[in-house]
């Protein structure tokens, strides 16, 4: 079987949660799959119910697992990965014993012991050939052909695509390129795994990812939480305070408008007191009806009420008016403010890119290297390529774009088709599993030297990736690249090695 066949499987027969082969792998609605015991343990753990811990919210009632359904294919890789002689054929005459042998001659077929020695007792027979049933060569088919004994279809005609005989070989495909169909299906086999195995760690890259993102928006909804419950509570207490203090302020005017009205009343009530005693002196006086008492008593009188006019001018009448709050309007547009508060998150927009692409005069050649775009700024320049037809070179080097911002790109590439290819390539670059942003920076500003010292910085193998791919293959201008004092290894070397074939 082929190199890394292993990993490719073991990925799929492995339990997310007990990271041991499946033991009846049971698969979920969701189509998550996982081992019948781990199943049982999560539904004890989660107050009896399952829920799929890749969280994709699938629920299942604990007293339900029972009927989850078995995964057949994942059980089916188990058995040929965990036991590779189960597929040994049964004996071609009995057809109910273990095959355990193959004739290589004329019978070519397998058989049990028993069938074998019956059949091999007697005769030309007895010479045949007997190999073991795992010995069984490859069946190679004839030509059609050319029907010979050794005309078999062994070579694969690279430009008919099509398998063909030593005679088809050396004479009706003469002048075609050919390999062995071993070799041919060989490299089938390797090609098909990398497929398979791109497939399989693009969809775990992605998977991880989403998780990842679940992680980070509960984590951003959880500070937010409390961010909000934190400025709610410090305004309830502010508004507490301020009711203490706006009720108090209230209950003082009332004290001070009410002190000014006693004042006023007391004062008024001495001169009612006064008034009284001058209506007793003057109803006497009329009431003896003696004309010179009242003579007598003018003068007294006309003091009285000359002096009480006088204080009662200067005691002028009281007024007011009702005053109301003007800060009780504040309060109540503060509640409107509050009212309208919301937490609508912002869409995500570049508005300097927008503008910038905009301002770009060839509309032919856009270079957006080195602007610190991410990948939510490719789905603006995804945007762009689905518009803008004529566009034929996009460069992006030294961005933060990972493969889902190339995968953007991908896609709006599909129906912009004048794009030239290799800028295609250079796009859908692998996810950046490595950074060093200090080393990004420096190469940042150096990108148009001639010469760069990057010795004594602590630099390694990785770090010449980055090297490799962000200065050797942009900067052009380059001719002197200190690298003394680091810990640089092959690999490293290797990087720098294959950047200096393009950057001459
Ligand atoms: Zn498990
Ligand atoms: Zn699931
Ligand atoms: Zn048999
Ligand atoms: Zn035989
Ligand atoms: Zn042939
Ligand atoms: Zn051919």
């Amino acid at each position: 079987m082929v190199s890394n066949l292993t990993a490719l499987v073991e990925n799929v027969i492995t339990c997310p949660i007990c990271l041991k082969h499946f033991d009846q792998p049971r698969m979920l609605p969701c189509s998550h799959t996982f081992c019948f015991q781990c199943i049982q343990q999560m539904v004890t753990d989660n107050h009896g119910v399952l829920e799929c811990p890749k969280r994709d919210g699938v629920k299942v009632e604990g007293n339900n697992i029972g009927d989850l359904p078995l995964n057949e294919t994942v059980r089916g890789l188990l058995q040929l990965f965990e036991n590779p002689n189960s597929n040994i054929p049964l004996c071609d005459r009995c057809g109910t014993n273990e095959a355990e042998h193959w004739c290589d001659s004329d019978c070519k077929h397998c058989f049990c012991t028993k069938c074998w020695d019956s059949i091999h007792e007697v005769g030309q027979y007895q010479h045949h050939k007997k190999l073991s049933v795992k010995d069984k060569p490859l069946e190679v088919p004839r030509c059609g052909e050319h029907n010979d004994e050794d005309q078999t279809l062994k070579y694969w005609c690279e430009l008919c695509s099509k398998e063909m005989c030593g005679n088809c070989q050396q004479f009706k495909h003469k002048d075609h390129k050919f390999v062995l169909v071993t070799e041919y299906v060989k490299s089938l086999g390797e090609k098909t795994e990398n497929g398979l195995q791109g497939v399989q760690s693009c969809v775990n890259y992605r998977s991880d990812r989403v998780d990842k993102m679940l992680t980070e928006i509960e984590e951003e909804s959880r500070v937010n939480q409390s961010e909000v419950t934190t400025a709610i509570g410090s305004l309830r207490q502010l508004i507490d305070e301020r009711e203490r203090v706006l009720l108090e302020s209230v209950r003082n005017t009332e004290k001070d408008e009410k002190k000014k009205v006693e004042d006023y009343k007391r004062k008024l009530q001495g001169e009612q007191q006064n008034l009284i005693e001058q209506i007793l002196k003057f109803v006497v006086v009329c009431h003896d009806k003696n004309p010179k008492k009242l003579l007598d008593a003018k003068k007294p009188f006309e003091d009285y009420i000359k002096a009480t006019d006088t204080k009662l001018l200067e005691l002028k009448p009281l007024t007011r008016t009702e005053k109301g709050l003007p800060g009780l309007k504040a309060l109540k547009d503060m509640e409107t403010q509050i009212r309208n508060i919301t937490l609508e998150t912002l869409k995500y927009d570049n508005e300097k890119l927008r503008q910038l692409i905009a301002c770009i005069p060839d509309k032919s050649t856009y270079n957006l290297s080195n602007l610190k775009l991410t990948d939510l700024d490719m789905e603006i320049v995804a945007k762009e390529l689905e518009i803008n037809t004529s566009l034929t070179k996009l460069r992006l080097f030294m961005n933060q774009i990972s493969d889902i911002g190339a995968q953007h790109l991908a896609d709006a590439l599909r129906t912009n088709t004048k794009m030239e290819p290799q800028i295609r390539k250079i796009n859908v670059t692998p996810p950046p599993i490595y950074s060093n942003p200090q080393l990004t920076e420096l190469i940042t500003n150096n990108v148009n030297s001639t010469s760069v010292n990057f010795s004594s910085k602590n630099l390694t193998d990785q770090d010449m990736e980055i090297v490799a791919n962000e200065l050797l293959q942009v900067n052009q201008t380059l001719t002197l690249l200190g690298l003394d004092t680091n810990q640089i290894g092959d690999s490293g070397a290797q990087y720098l090695g294959e950047a200096l074939k393009t950057n001459k």
